[in-house]
């Protein structure tokens, strides 16, 4: 039987894909492997929407080559699929594209009956919302798992490149999803974490205009079994009011949001092709915290965009101390080729703002840990579910995350405790604040 490794890089839409190329193998008879050094193929799935994902991809791969003469090496996912025509990677034994994975299968064959030193090419152009891509593997925490309901975007930022990767909004099907979010809950995952690149628009392209990510996060929260829903990523311009109130009436439904707002002055906000400003925004963050005290607000900010000044960084820090998130990523901007908002300044000017930026950033950072410590503050004293994620050996201790806390990107919750497991669903009684996690101890009640 032959061995198969996936290497996962970027974001969680890339694990689905991870886990879906992974499901395919096994239906066709590979074992899985978690160590690579047994592999006899192994997928590097690549993220490749900016600069530093290009980089990290690229030096992946030659640190995998180079180590793993023998094994056949696949580069898949966002970095193959932009790059498709251009990539010059002899080394690679293999390049797939990201639209269809059900086609892996069909790539694994030609690789297996591929000629030595011949370079196996797949790029599938068919949506994959309509191909059979059962996932049965999975590389998340036991309890935890994602769900992704769409592949691609209509929103067209300027200086995003994930349309130009992952084309237009195309929704699976309401039925799709519920089943396979039955499916998970029957394998006993808690947290079933909703991904896509703009959940609010899922269902336009199927359903027409209107609300449509309300409706099915009501059927999923109407689901039998012992589970929670996280939602991650709303786009702030059209953001469905409706969800607030649905979150409100759905105890299964986390109130935890992330919009990325990207910024608060009106004159990036144009640039980048989006319609807010700061009292917008923090319009909507003050109508999620008046309907739902309890509401956690993630965002990610952009920095070093074109047309950022003074006054508009300004205007950006003001926006954070008046909408104080409880988590904040920040990142900074990422000239793409092929996008609208390449050509609004030269290289070396967009230099000149990166350096710029990167002393901003830093400065909005310190605020932010501030502000997300002093946010911490009101889980103390107060009791709640906690998924465990990992037992520390040799202590009566675990780390955790209740509500508040998003897999990879937020803080965590440590527990003092005897004999929890991953995957543990348990109650904690907050204490502390550590840093930016939290400290709790195990109630029995
Ligand atoms: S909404 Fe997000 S994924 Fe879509 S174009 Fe804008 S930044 Fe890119």
């Amino acid at each position: 039987m032959k061995k198969i490794y996936v290497e996962s890089l970027g974001c969680a839409k890339n694990q689905v894909d991870s886990e879906i190329l992974l499901s395919l193998a096994r239906k066709k008879g590979y074992e899985i492997t978690d160590s690579a050094q047994d592999a006899d193929v192994v997928v590097i799935n690549t993220c490749g929407f900016i600069e530093s994902a290009k980089k990290e991809a690229i030096d992946t791969f030659f640190s995998f080559r180079n180590a793993l003469p023998q094994a056949k090496i696949v580069l898949a996912g966002c970095l193959a699929e932009r790059y498709f025509d251009e990539l010059e990677l002899p080394e690679a034994d293999a390049l797939f594209g990201n639209h269809d994975l059900s086609f892996f299968p069909e790539l694994l064959d030609k690789l297996e009956n591929a000629e030595c030193g011949t370079q196996v090419r797949l790029r599938p152009e068919t949506d994959r919302t309509k191909s059979d891509c059962e996932r049965t593997q999975f590389l998340s925490r036991k309890g935890s798992v994602y769900l992704k309901i769409s592949e691609g975007c209509n929103h067209r930022c300027n200086y995003c490149a994930i349309p130009l990767i992952r084309g237009p909004l195309a929704s699976r099907s309401r039925e799709d999803i519920i089943n396979e979010a039955r499916a998970l809950i029957e394998r006993g995952y808690y947290e079933i974490n909703i991904v896509a690149q703009d959940l609010g628009a899922w269902g336009s392209d199927l359903y027409g205009e209107g609300d449509h990510f309300t409706s099915l996060m009501k059927d999923l929260a109407s689901l039998e079994g012992d589970f929670v829903l996280r939602m991650l990523y709303i786009h702030p311009d059209t953001f469905p009011v409706n969800l607030i109130q649905a979150v409100k009436e759905n105890s299964r439904i986390l109130p935890y949001f992330d919009i990325p707002f990207q910024h608060s002055w009106p004159g990036v906000l144009r640039g980048m092709k989006r319609s807010g400003d700061r009292e917008t925004y923090a319009g909507l963050v003050r109508k999620i915290r008046e309907a739902l005290p309890d509401a956690v607000i993630r965002t990610t900010l952009m920095l070093g965009f074109p047309g950022e000044d003074e006054e508009a960084f300004d205007d950006l820090m003001k926006f954070v101390k008046e909408a104080e998130f409880d988590w904040m990523g920040s990142f900074l901007y990422s000239r793409e080729e092929d996008t609208p908002a390449y050509s609004m300044r030269g290289e070396r000017e967009h230099k000149r703002a990166h350096k710029q930026a990167a002393l901003w950033q830093k400065e909005l950072e310190n605020v932010q840990s501030e502000i997300t410590g002093r946010r911490l503050e009101r889980f103390v004293g107060g009791i709640y579910t906690a998924l465990v994620e990992e037992p520390i050996q040799g202590e009566d201790l675990a780390i955790a995350r209740i509500y508040s806390q998003a897999p990879d990107v937020d803080g965590l919750t440590v527990i003092m405790g005897e004999g929890l497991k991953e995957g543990d669903v348990v109650r904690v009684g907050i204490r502390a604040v550590r840093g930016l996690d939290l400290e709790a101890v195990l109630i029995n009640e």
